[in-house]
This record gives structure tokens, sequence and C-alpha cells, in this order.
């Protein structure tokens, strides 16, 4: 039994969940492939989008059950839980909107006669993680579902009832069955759907390991992939940049979902050794006033990480980061209550060569440097595997436009963390993986760009010329 939901908050087992059979996968994978070739795809854009749109309103009508969901299962602050369904819902209906614009047939003006359709190209599997629950899932469905693909979906193991209630919403009248299905898989039953015929695309959310295991599933099988992998990163502060502010966002940009977010701020650089010491203070007093307690309550500041072995893991990173040299400013410990709790934490005194230089810390731990210079800052930054996001502070916002086109990511802001709307494509390069969710990019992802070409009839062969 691995599907289980785990309070992080008390370390309690409140419900176990069976792995799906193979008859039962064989099922799930037959109704969403014949769901797809004889219905979904043959149905308008317009019955696609009430299907959608039905979901999203679903949501926000039971708005507070599915945040409760999200913070019983893996410890997100309750307001951020209501946040994340909002966000989600607003997913949703973003793509029911703007569909018929993406869906328009590309007229080709040098070549009369030829244009381009985007037509789906079957049933999508999605691999997802435990960290946005629903905001994960909402990514892959929109875009998906409007293109006209099904999708089956395997989430993480420990948020088994959110995965459930987020498929709940698909469970209307107006929705056929098979159009999107949660299945509890294992990894292995996950490997033989991407060798299944049916399957045509697979989009993975969450760790290198978990991305590279699927990459190559897949690849073996010619089939096209996304992966949405894990980041490091930077939030560059340059000299000009103003203290409260910078100091709130970075808080922000590091602490939200308790620091356990793909495009987390963790490493902050400080441009200037004066005010390296400055932002230092500010950001251990900052940390240090966190107060860890029951993730639904609303006066809670640091909510649990999602589970034992992911507190483990975060306190040995913070452990081997010190045998290596690095110095604890705040925090470093487990928080002595029941649950997983790690203490808001400040580390410095990194040097690259100390494992953690270039590892990510998937909790609540900032990674503080001092450079000398915005060179220095450009070169720390681009300094690990990861290329997600990152960010610039600066009142110069010509410099700062500068500074973000030299990280070396899918993403960079300026005056802001990095952060998601739907309309803004998110995604990363290196090892944080390839592709793109979100805005028209993520709706291009799984689809067939297909040329039609039309001549006028009794038209000549092309001649040699012409083809070549
Ligand atoms: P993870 O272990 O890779 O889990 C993510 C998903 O992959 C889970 O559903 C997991 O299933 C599944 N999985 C793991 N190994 C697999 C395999 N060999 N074959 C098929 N499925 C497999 O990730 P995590 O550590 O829980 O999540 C955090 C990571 O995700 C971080 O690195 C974070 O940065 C990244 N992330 C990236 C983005 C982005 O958009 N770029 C967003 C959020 C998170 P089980 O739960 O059953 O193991």
């Amino acid at each position: 039994m691995t599907y289980q939901t785990i309070n992080p908050a008390t370390g309690n087992l409140v419900k176990s969940f069976e792995t799906i059979s193979d008859s039962a996968l064989e099922q799930a994978l037959g109704l969403a492939h014949s769901c797809y070739e004889t219905d979904w795809r043959l149905r308008t854009i317009a019955d696609r989008a009430d299907v959608v749109r039905n979901a999203a309103a679903k949501l926000r009508e039971n708005a507070e059950e599915f945040a409760q969901l999200v913070t019983l299962e893996m410890g997100k602050l309750i307001e951020q839980a209501r946040g994340e369904v909002a966000l989600s819902a607003n997913i949703l209906d973003y793509y029911a909107a703007r569909a018929d614009e993406y869906l328009k047939r590309q007229e080709i003006p040098e070549a009369s006669g030829a244009y381009v359709e985007t037509r789906p190209i079957g049933v999508i599997l999605a691999v997802e993680p435990w960290n946005f629950p629903y905001y994960q899932l909402a990514r892959v469905a929109g875009p998906q579902l409007m293109v006209g693909n099904t999708v089956i979906v395997k989430h993480a193991s420990n948020v088994p009832q959110c995965a459930a209630a987020f498929a709940s919403l698909f469970d209307s009248d107006d929705a056929p069955k098979g159009i999107y299905t949660n299945i509890y898989a294992t990894a292995e039953q996950v490997g033989r759907l991407i060798d299944d015929q049916r399957v045509r695309g697979v989009t993975v959310t969450g760790s290198e390991r978990a991305g590279a295991a699927v990459a190559e599933r897949a690849g073996r099988n010619l089939k096209k992939s996304v992966m949405e992998l894990g980041g490091s990163d930077p939030l560059i502060i340059l000299e000009d940049a103003p203290v409260e502010p910078t100091l709130e966002n970075a808080i922000w940009g590091r602490m939200n979902n308790t620091g356990q977010s793909c495009v987390a701020s963790k490493r902050v650089i400080v441009v200037g050794r004066e005010r390296g010491g400055l932002f230092l203070d500010g950001l251990v007093a900052r940390m240090g006033a966190l107060r860890a307690g029951d993730p639904s309550n609303a006066e809670t500041t640091l909510g649990p990480v999602s589970s034992e072995s992911a507190m483990h893991g975060l306190l040995s990173q913070i452990d081997l980061a010190r045998k290596h040299g690095a110095q604890v400013a705040v925090g470093g410990g487990r928080v002595d209550r029941p649950g997983f709790f790690v203490e808001a934490t400040v580390l410095t005194h990194i040097e690259k060569t100390n494992p953690i230089y270039v590892q990510e810390l998937f909790g609540p731990v900032i990674s503080f440097y001092v450079v000398e210079s915005e060179a220095e800052a450009i070169e720390l930054a681009n300094a690990t595997p990861f290329g997600l996001g990152g960010s610039v502070f600066t009142a110069d916002l010509e410099r700062g436009q500068r500074v973000a086109d030299k990280i070396e990511s899918g993403m960079a802001f300026v005056n802001h963390p990095t952060w998601t709307r739907p309309e803004l494509p998110f995604g990363g390069v290196k090892n944080s993986g390839y592709g793109r969710e979100l805005s028209e990019l993520g709706f291009g992802e799984f689809v067939n760009k297909k040329l039609i070409a039309v001549s006028p009839v009794g038209s000549p062969p092309p001649g040699v010329s012409e083809a070549g």
C-alpha cells in the first residue's frame, strides 16, 4: 500500500489506498482511448469549454473543502491552499476562454492553398508532484482537454485524496467518461503505459530522477515528452534595490509553500559587502520570527514539510552543508513538536566546494551569498545544473532586464520572485527540463500541427525546381 494520506503536521496515518490492478489499468486506458477516438476529439470547442468551465466552477463552489484537503495531505498553510484552489480554477477558465484563438487555422501566405491546423494527438499521461496538488493538474488538464486530448494522471503517492478530488471535477453529465482519469499506479505501471501505443505523450513534473526515468522510456518509444523538473533559483539583489520591499519579496519567494516550490528563491545573492550584512540581518530576523504550528490555523506562519522522508532529507542536506564549512545563521534543526517540521534556516559561507552549492534544497532554507559585483552575481546564479527561474532586484529597470537576460533560465523576473499566472509560460532549461506549460506555449506541446495544402484540380505535378 503506497498511496497514503499521512498528515505531516502530526505524522498520523489518515487513510490508505490500494494501487490500481493491472486489469483496472487496462480498462482505464481503454476508456481514455475510446473516449478520445469516438467522442472528445470530435466535440466542438464550445462543448469542450463547457466541460472545463464547469470543472472550474465546481472547484470554486467547493473551494474550502479542496483547500482543507491540501493542508491535510501535504501541510500547506491554509491561506496558501485557498490561493492554489483559486489559481487552479483560473487556469481551467483561461484555457476554456482561449482555445478558440489557439486552435485557429494558420494560413501560409507564401504558399497559396496551404494552411496548418492544430489537432489533438490522443491520450496524454501526466506524472505529477505533491507540492501544488491541484495547480499542477490544472496546468495539464486545462490545455490538454481543450485541445481535444484525453488525460490519465498518476499523482504523487502522498496526495491521493487531492488527486481523487480533482478527478471528481470531471464526473458530470456533460463530461464523457474517460476524458480525465486518476490512477494510483506504480512506477512500473507508468512505464508500461508509456510503452502502450494508445498513449501518445507524457508529461512529468518532479525530480530529475523521475524525469530521466520517464523521458528515457518515452524516448525509446519515440514519444513526445515535457519535463518540468527541479530548480535552485537565484534572487540577485543589486546595489540600488530598496531594502524593505526586497526583503519582503525574498522571504515570500523562499517561504511560499514552506519553501517547497520548484521556483522558490533558494539562493539569495547580494551585491556589495556592506549591504550583505544588512540583508542577512533582515532575513535572519524574518526567518527567526516564523512560528511553527497547525497549518490549518490561519495564525501559523511555518508549516511542516510534506513527509518524514522530506524532513530527514533536508536535515541531512543541512548537516552536509555544515560539514563542508557552511554556517547556520538561524534555524538548522528539527522543530521540537510532532509532525515533520524543519526550522526556518539561513545558511552562509557556502563555498564552491560545498556539495550543496549545486544542490536543490526543497524546504525552508535560504542559501545566502554576498558578492562584489554584478558579474560575480551572474556567474554564481548560473553555477548550478538547474535553469528554471530567477529574479533580480534593482531600481534601474533597464539594468534589471539586462541582468535577467543573462540568467540561464526559462523564466526571469525583475523586482519580483519567480511566479506563475495562466498567461505566463512556465518551464526551464538545463536540468530543469524542457517544454513549457501554461500560456499559449503550454497549449502547443501535445498537438499535431498539421499541414494541409490544396492545389487546383488538374494541377500538373510539381517541377523539380519547385519541389527542390
Ligand atoms: P518526485 O519524487 O520526482 O515525484 C514526482 C512524481 O513522479 C510523483 O508522482 C512520483 O510518484 C513520480 N515518480 C517518481 N519516480 C518515478 C519513476 N521512476 N517513474 C514514474 N514516476 C515516478 O518529486 P518530488 O521530490 O516528490 O517533488 C519535488 C521535485 O519536483 C523537486 O525537484 C521540484 O523542484 C520539482 N518540481 C518541479 C516543478 C516544475 O514545474 N518545474 C514544479 C513542482 C515541483 P510517487 O509519489 O509514487 O513516488
